[in-house]
């Protein structure tokens, strides 16, 4: 701010413009540059700083006075600005513009349809924040999801420093400057009321205290970024796209919040015999021509080892047979699955001259299902 400007021209009025004029002008450019409405303009702040120096000059009678005789330096406000009229350490973020408006204008009156937008505003610097979540992706293979595993993670985690206990400085005392209270409040009299301007105190950074000796592992912040090596505990059962919720392990608070959760998202490998159906497992176990015409009994991989099974005579490709309780035992939902068999008969493509002979013999006996019979009927009644 090397030339300031001239108020009248800040506000765009006239050098005899009426305190109702004033008053006016001085809201249509707090509208118009309200930094809460002007996020990507970073000029805006300094413009809305600007126009109410110059309100808080020109609403003055006296102060105008001495303005309008004697220039900036008849209000105390030499080149470098500032002075006497505490906007130092402005921050637009810093800024309650709720109290400022309310203050000058009485509880929102002449200033309908212009919110604050919604939830958005007024953020203190100074208000502690909890941290973000972080969504980690994570592989499992078939067994380590179906019976549970302990997985290793590496992982940067911000942590409270060990050498302050994450607060940053030894011999804590209260704030000086602020007296406690993180904020420091500048009141300005104006013939419309007193304008409140509150900002984060600037010796304590908001949270009250200082420090006698600030800890310099940590440079005051209480908080280390840590390498960290997690042993997380994983639940039998898990599937693919289930999420394990790892407490404080996410993005690193503010001003002492909390830090975010760390979420894992599970990607569990297919088995190369067992198909899972969330808690249920299919297998699928070829069966011989004559296994399947004359059954058998056969031993069927499971979870939990070979079980043997009695195969009925006259079993087609296709068939089900459940195994019960042989499915996922699966301690993330609390439930249990069962197992599936589903059998598929392969016939032989090759047959030694001996076979042949046998299955010749065979094709002359009747062998006609009721299914084959349905289907021969409805070919001769098509013809
Ligand atoms: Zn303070
Ligand atoms: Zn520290």
């Amino acid at each position: 701010m090397a030339d300031k400007r001239d108020y009248y021209e800040v506000l765009g009025v006239s050098k005899t413009a009426s305190q109702d004029e004033i008053k006016s002008a001085f809201r249509k450019k707090a509208k118009q540059y309200h930094p809460d409405l002007n996020k990507d303009n970073p000029e805006a702040a300094e413009k809305f700083k600007e126009a109410q120096e110059a309100y808080s000059v020109l609403s003055d009678d006296s102060k105008r006075k001495m303005y309008d005789q004697y220039g900036h330096a008849g209000v105390g406000n030499g080149p470098r600005g500032a002075g006497g009229y505490s906007y130092q350490g402005f921050d637009a973020s810093d800024f309650d513009f709720g109290d400022i408006f309310d203050s000058i204008f009485g509880g929102g009156s002449g200033f309908s349809g212009f919110g604050f937008g919604g939830g958005n505003s007024s953020g203190r610097s100074s208000r502690s924040r909890r941290g973000s979540d972080v969504l980690m992706r994570m592989d499992l293979d078939f067994n380590e999801a179906v019976f549970g595993c302990e997985k290793k993670l590496d992982l940067d985690v911000v942590e409270d420093c060990d050498e302050c206990d994450g607060k940053g400085g030894f011999g804590e005392e209260k704030c000086s400057t602020c007296r406690g209270s993180g904020t420091v409040t500048s009141e300005q009299h104006t013939i419309l009321g007193s304008f409140l301007s509150k900002s984060t105190c600037p010796d304590c950074g908001g949270t009250g205290h200082t420090f006698k000796r600030k800890c310099t592992y940590c440079k005051g912040k209480g908080k280390i970024k840590k390498n960290k090596t997690l042993t997380i505990s994983i639940p039998a059962g898990i599937n693919t796209g289930d999420r394990l919720r790892v407490s404080g392990k996410g993005n690193p608070g503010t001003n002492g919040g909390e830090n975010g959760d760390l979420y894992l998202e599970f990607v569990v490998e297919e088995h190369d015999v067992f198909i899972r159906q969330e808690d249920d497992i299919y297998v699928e176990v070829p069966l011989t021509l004559t296994e399947a015409i004359i059954g058998c009994k056969k031993d069927i991989p499971t979870l939990y080892g070979n079980v043997k099974i009695n195969i009925a005579p006259g079993t087609n490709s296709g068939d089900k047979q459940r195994i019960r309780g042989k499915g996922v035992d699966n301690k993330y939902r609390k439930s249990k699955g069962d197992m599936y068999v589903i059998f598929k008969v392969y016939t032989p493509k090759k047959l030694s001259r001996d076979q042949k002979a046998l299955i010749e013999k065979l094709a002359k006996t009747e062998l006609e299902t009721p299914e084959i019979k349905e289907f021969n009927q409805f070919v001769k009644h098509n013809s």
